[in-house]
């Protein structure tokens, strides 16, 4: 009991493996989904960083064709006095605002960096002292050529000459003006901006190398799991190909294989195809007893234990008369032991004569009871030669049978025999075995009587 508790213990139950492959498919797929949604994140994060990088540097590029422009329009309207240059500026500066609104950009786009934030408030400072300059060279040509400067912007009314300035003839005035334009003060200035936009710019491009770079190693990281998981759920999928082979379709075919044979099922697989063999094999073998069972009665007599009619007629069938004799013998007088003894002793007589015909002849020799008190013996590798052997064995029979056991009388045979080799026909012989029991009966009775 504890063996098969233990045994049991050691089996795998299809429905616990099934419950846990199902768990394990569900948490790797999820795994999967997860790990595909966050590769696609990580991706998004990359090309963000890429945009962002993109429309930094158009705000940088901006800032400096702005300035450049700013710095052009207000030479040309030093050199030529031509109000255009002075309208093109104000159209820059107030309008189109490419230097304005790329600082602008750029500050939002950069909340978290207080550095470049830094860099962008100097270099928008720095640019605004510029247009001071600026702004004051172009009233020193208004000034200088007579214009009124009421027709200009506001920004221009409000910026006053210096007295000095002011004295100064108009050719002095503009060549003041254009010196201005052209003093390193000016140009350190305006290369300053650059270099603090470009500063600002390569901070920039570095974020962007480290937010790419990061993406790409959590990319990296997420796709290695991946793979593995993928991996995982293609050993899955071998394992549970495996152990259906094992526990199920090896089992079952070989199941398949021993019932068609008749035999029982090997006790194999999963649990529940073990339970079935066992439950198929205990069937089985009370089906194959049960069979036995009733062939066995079917062939044999239930008093003596000896064939019966059914049984002799089989061992006919298969017997090879050349080579044996048929022995019929029959109780003499029974009729007269039945009605003086009863017929329990007359059975129990019955019964006696089977069990030392059994001890007199060979176990090859098979016992047949054919009718009340009729047996049959057929000696097989036996000929005319074993005729003495037999009347022999007779005589001992009748001599056994003489001594009575307890309440039973003393009861005698007489035998007919038939040898097959002098037939060409199993009935034939056995007519003949018949006609010389009956010249026994016909006789003394007790006794042989070899068919001639
Ligand atoms: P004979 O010497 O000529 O053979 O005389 P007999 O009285 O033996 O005559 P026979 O063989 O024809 O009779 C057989 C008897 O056996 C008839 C029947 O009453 C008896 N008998 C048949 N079957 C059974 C049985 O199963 N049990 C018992 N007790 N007697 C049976
Ligand atoms: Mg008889």
């Amino acid at each position: 009991m504890e063996n098969q508790t233990k045994t049991a213990s050691n089996e795998v139950s299809l429905r616990t493996l099934d419950i846990a492959l199902i768990v394990i498919a569900v948490i790797v797929t999820a795994a999967l989904i997860f790990i595909t949604h966050k590769v696609s994140n990580s991706y998004a994060e990359m090309k963000q960083a890429t945009e962002d990088y993109i429309s930094w540097q158009e705000s940088a590029t901006d800032m400096k064709l702005g300035s450049a422009y700013l710095t052009d329009q207000a030479r040309n309207f030093a050199m030529t006095a031509n109000v255009k240059y002075l309208n093109n500026y104000f159209e820059e500066a107030y309008v189109t605002r490419r230097r304005g609104n790329a600082v602008a950009a750029l500050r939002t786009e950069l909340l978290d960096d207080t550095d470049a934030q830094e860099l962008l408030q100097t270099s928008l400072s720095q640019s605004t002292e510029l247009m001071v300059t600026e702004l004051y060279t172009m009233r020193l040509v208004i000034d200088a050529n007579g214009y009124n400067v009421k027709n200009y912007p506001e920004t221009l009314q409000h910026t006053s000459i210096k007295w000095l300035d002011s004295l100064l003839t108009p050719e002095k005035k503009i060549e003041l003006a254009r010196s201005m334009l052209y003093e390193d003060e000016y140009i350190e200035k305006k290369a300053q901006i650059d270099d603090n936009v470009q500063t600002c710019i390569d901070m920039l491009v570095q974020k962007t190398a480290e937010r790419q770079q990061n993406a790409i190693e959590e990319a990296r990281y997420l796709l290695t799991t991946h793979s593995l998981l993928v991996g995982l759920l293609f050993a899955l999928i071998a394992a549970t190909a495996m152990l259906t082979a094992f526990l199920m379709i090896r089992p079952l075919y070989r199941a398949i294989g021993n019932i068609n044979a008749n035999k029982p099922i090997s006790v194999g697989g999963a649990r529940e195809l073990r339970f079935l063999a066992r439950a198929y094999n205990s069937v089985l073998a009370a089906t194959q007893q049960r069979t036995k069972q009733l062939a066995y009665d079917a062939t044999h007599d239930k008093l003596t234990g000896v064939y019966n009619r059914n049984g002799y007629e089989a061992l006919r069938e298969q017997m090879d008369y050349a080579s044996s004799a048929i022995l019929i013998l029959d109780i003499d007088e029974f009729k007269k032991i039945n009605d003086t003894y009863g017929h329990d002793a007359g059975d129990r007589i019955l019964s006696r004569v089977s069990s030392v015909l059994a001890l007199s002849f060979r176990a090859d020799d098979p016992i047949c009871r054919i009718g009340g008190d009729e047996f049959v013996v057929l000696m097989s590798n036996t000929g005319l030669r074993h005729k003495t052997l037999i009347r022999k064995k007779i005589q001992q029979i009748n001599d056994t049978l003489q001594m009575p056991i307890g309440d039973l009388p003393p009861v005698s045979i007489s035998v007919g025999v038939a040898f097959g080799e002098s037939y060409t026909d199993g009935d034939d012989c056995f007519k003949a075995a018949d006609e010389a029991l009956y010249t026994v009966k016909n006789g003394d009775r007790r006794g042989v009587c070899f068919a001639s």
